[in-house]
């Protein structure tokens, strides 16, 4: 069943992945800029940089089946897929993501190991203990349902699996509500980048401790990751990608717009990038 919500997703992403892959690439996804955020990277190498600091930060040092789980054009799974030498399955809400991520795994020679379909994370259509690694790198903040779209991630997972999310958070509140000004920052990033809420990531942690996740283990890249925003407003601006946003439709020019709400979100403490992964 598909929800006014899912429909608003699907419709960003076919409306701006052409535009995106165009400009920036096949990883939509933050950039790694050392620890601290302050060493200066191409940008494109700075997203390769997260997989990587991400692999070895959880400890992954191999994979024979692994779930994209809100895959986007097969970035993060044709990597993985020729790093591990492994089978991978994408999934999506949208079919134009779906059919190029299996054109790019055709022209990479990949197309034996990378198979991609449109499905909703939060009900996904693979049966109990199949992969081996679960890896969702920025689409947790689309789910609705956090608690479905864990348990769905934890379902699927073999046994001994490793479960890797990364997603966007608000700060936590365990000491300070969040003020209004703040809530109504978020919403303007919701609206924008069709999120329904998102949550801290001592609540994304506790839920993954009701789900029996072993070795669980969280962090905050906030700082590592903030100066992607900069750099992608930089390059926003020229002129081939201003045409793209035209031809792209409102929404994606809402969002281009809005691309300085993330800055000020991390610089204000309030948008948190979280980590977590853990072993079933
Ligand atoms: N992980 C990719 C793409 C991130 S963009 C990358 O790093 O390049 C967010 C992705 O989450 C999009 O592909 C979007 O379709 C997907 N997504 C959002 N909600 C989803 C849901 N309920 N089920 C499956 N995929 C979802």
């Amino acid at each position: 069943m598909s929800t006014a919500l899912q429909q608003q997703i699907q419709q960003f992403y076919d409306a701006s992945s052409s535009l995106w892959e165009q400009i920036w690439g096949e990883h939509m996804h933050h950039g790694y800029y050392g620890a601290d955020g302050k060493i200066k990277k191409e940008r494109r190498q700075a997203q390769i940089d997260l997989i990587e600091e991400l692999l070895q930060w959880s400890g992954v040092q191999q994979a024979e089946n692994i779930l994209d789980v809100g895959c986007g054009i097969g970035g993060s799974s044709l990597y993985l897929a020729q790093k591990f030498n492994a089978k991978v399955t994408g999934i999506t809400l949208s079919p134009v993501q779906a059919s190029r991520a299996a054109e790019r795994a055709t022209e990479a020679d990949l197309a034996a190991e990378a198979s991609f379909q449109v499905a909703d994370a939060q009900n996904m259509p693979f049966a109990d203990n199949s992969f081996d690694l679960v890896w969702s790198l920025e689409s947790g903040e689309h789910m609705p349902d956090k608690t479905k779209f864990m348990q769905e991630c934890y379902r699927v997972l073999k046994p001994g699996g490793k479960f890797i999310m990364v997603t966007w958070c608000h700060r936590s509140t365990e000491n300070e509500a969040l003020t209004t000004d703040e809530k109504q920052h978020l919403a303007d990033i919701y609206r924008v980048y069709c999120l329904p809420y998102v949550i801290s990531l001592p609540e994304y942690e506790k839920i993954a401790q009701n789900l029996s996740l072993q070795n669980i283990h969280t962090a905050d890249w906030s700082k590592a990751v903030a100066p992607f925003w900069d750099v992608v407003i930089d390059s926003a601006f020229n002129f081939e990608a201003l045409v793209g946003l035209i031809r792209s439709g409102w929404g994606t020019i809402q969002a281009a717009l809005s691309l300085g709400l993330m800055s000020r979100g991390y610089d204000r403490g309030l948008i948190k990038f979280g980590l977590l992964c853990g072993t079933k």
